[in-house]
């Protein structure tokens, strides 16, 4: 792994959804509590995609968007940071996956970092499945950085370029 000393600047995507009690609402809230978090910055949000939720039951539609961080955390920390925004926005953890939820925030890349540990794995396992996960970050990776890539050099333009755009719009808010 070519972690980084605490000292260094890193470059962090976030993955950031909601579809429970006013998900825009929480979107925003989170853009600001990313940028609150200790030595980091945030340095753009994407903009906002409306999709249908995958899970059980009848479930509100998600609002997706992806965030670019600057920071001096490694990794680990910058995930508990990200947990305690979940929690303190009421992100209720259970057994069942893919239930609603009001915060989701994942760990997208990481510099240019593979991580596999119990706790935590960089690039995120299901980011390249899900194109509510690479269309905003397409969008931050086309204002921020065009060449952006995983680890394996796959680019992230073209990965989202070749994702189904199946019920997946840009949100009108
Ligand atoms: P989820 O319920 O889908 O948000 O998954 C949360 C769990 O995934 C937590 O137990 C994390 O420790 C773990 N996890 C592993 N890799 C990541 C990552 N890159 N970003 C966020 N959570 C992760």
């Amino acid at each position: 792994m070519t972690c980084s000393s605490t000292t260094q600047k890193n470059i962090a995507y976030i993955g950031v959804g909601s579809n429970l009690d006013q998900p825009l609402e929480h979107i925003k809230q989170a853009a600001e509590a990313l940028d609150q978090i200790p030595q980091t910055q945030l340095l753009a949000l994407s903009p906002l995609y409306q999709s249908k939720a995958i899970g059980p039951g009848e479930q509100s539609d998600y609002i997706n968007a992806a965030a670019a961080l600057e920071t001096q955390l490694p990794p680990l920390e910058l995930l508990h940071q990200l947990q305690a925004i979940e929690n303190k926005q009421g992100r209720k953890r259970g057994p069942v996956r893919w239930v609603a939820r009001t915060l989701d925030l994942d760990l997208l890349l990481f510099n240019n970092i593979t991580l596999e540990t119990e706790e935590l794995t960089i690039p995120h396992p299901r980011m390249t499945e899900r194109n509510f996960v690479l269309f905003p970050l397409r969008d931050l990776a086309i204002l921020l950085s065009p060449t952006l890539a995983l680890p394996d050099g796959r680019s992230i333009v073209d990965l989202a370029q070749n994702s189904n755009d199946d019920g997946i719009y840009l949100s009108s808010s």
